[in-house]
């Protein structure tokens, strides 16, 4: 008699546990268990906040942006449901380098910038605004890049450093002379900035040898408001936007931003370039640099020697001390 019942629970304890085991594998693997106890949960989430309970704790956007970006999938393996707390990931932090699209040329080229380094000061070189005419600026900042890819040490932890190689991609593929230095609009990118704006302006000392203009209105370009926008974005701090060829370096709306005047000294102290700039009377409307110092920016015209050298060996130790540089203000 004992012996019959000792069998029959066993059966029962027996048919129990399948049972059980079959209603586990059957929510595992439809995902219904996982999204009963976490309403919207993710494994991203998971890694995302590690070792979080998804209560009120934390801010519910973020969950549900999360949940915009990766929508919850299926885990066909039911790891990630039983053992959450077994994976535990640092919080995810930006990679030492990056590249990025900012926008778009009249021509739809895109318009690339290269970020190096994950410091809160935040540093710009530009390349490559005066397109074709100026081509070796545009060469010139394809070697930094390539040598801060292969030399990721130069750039000090405070800093992040974007360069953007080519921000007039179309004047850079129509011509490598004269007719290369407007976008495809006819309208200097260097006479487009909301500072003394002028849609034409006085020749006398300044570039003339084609009739192109400021744009219709200031930052009327598509490229001059795509940059305007990512140096406000990302509270750029200072900038070098490069030229050819008057050797030279002119600081941003002169003589009114000591900060930019500043940063010129340093850079001329390092470098070949004559610093205060030859005057040869031009009246200039509507520039980056002097825009770039109306907002606090330390900004800088560097200008190489000539159209044909790119005067790599001259601007690594411009690099160096531009990256070395910070805000004056932020010194004790
Ligand atoms: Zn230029």
């Amino acid at each position: 008699m004992d012996k019959i019942r000792l069998t029959t629970i066993s059966i029962i304890l027996m048919l129990t546990i399948i049972v059980l085991a079959i209603f586990f594998w059957i929510a595992n693997t439809s995902g219904q268990f996982q999204l009963q106890q976490l309403p919207g949960s993710t494994e991203e989430q998971d890694i995302l906040y590690p070792g979080g309970t998804h209560t009120q704790e934390y801010p519910t956007s973020a969950v549900q942006l999360q949940t915009e970006t990766s929508p919850p999938t299926p885990d066909p393996t039911g790891t990630t449901a039983s053992t959450p707390t077994e994976t535990p990931t640092p919080t995810p932090t930006l990679a030492f380098s990056g590249q990025e699209v900012i926008g778009y040329s009249v021509l739809e080229r895109p318009l690339e910038v290269y970020r190096f380094g994950t410091g809160e000061h935040v540093h710009l070189i530009v390349a490559g605004i005066h397109g074709g005419y100026e081509w070796n600026t545009v060469e010139l900042a394809y070697e930094l890049i390539e040598l801060l890819e292969n030399e990721p040490e130069r750039v000090p932890s405070d800093k992040t450093l974007y360069i953007l190689p080519n921000l007039n991609p179309d004047g850079y593929a129509k011509d490598k002379g004269y007719d290369g230095r407007a976008n495809a609009n006819n309208v200097d990118l260097n006479r487009n900035w909301d500072h003394n704006w002028q849609i034409d302006w006085a020749r006398s000392g300044c570039w003339n040898y084609r009739p192109i203009t400021g744009g219709e209105y200031a930052e009327s370009e598509p490229e001059v408001r795509a940059l305007k926008t990512f140096i406000l974005e990302r509270e750029v701090q200072a900038l070098i936007s490069y030229h050819s060829q008057m050797a030279a370096i002119f600081s941003g709306n002169f003589p009114f931003h000591p900060p930019s005047e500043d940063l010129a000294n340093k850079l001329w102290a390092v470098s070949s370039y004559s610093y205060p700039p030859p005057d040869y009377g031009c009246h200039y409307t509507g520039q980056f640099v002097d825009w770039a110092a109306d907002q606090g920016i330390a900004a800088l015209d560097v200008e190489l020697r000539n159209h044909v050298d790119n005067d790599y060996t001259i601007n690594v130790p411009i690099l160096d001390a531009f990256l070395a540089w910070s805000y004056p203000e932020m010194v004790d």
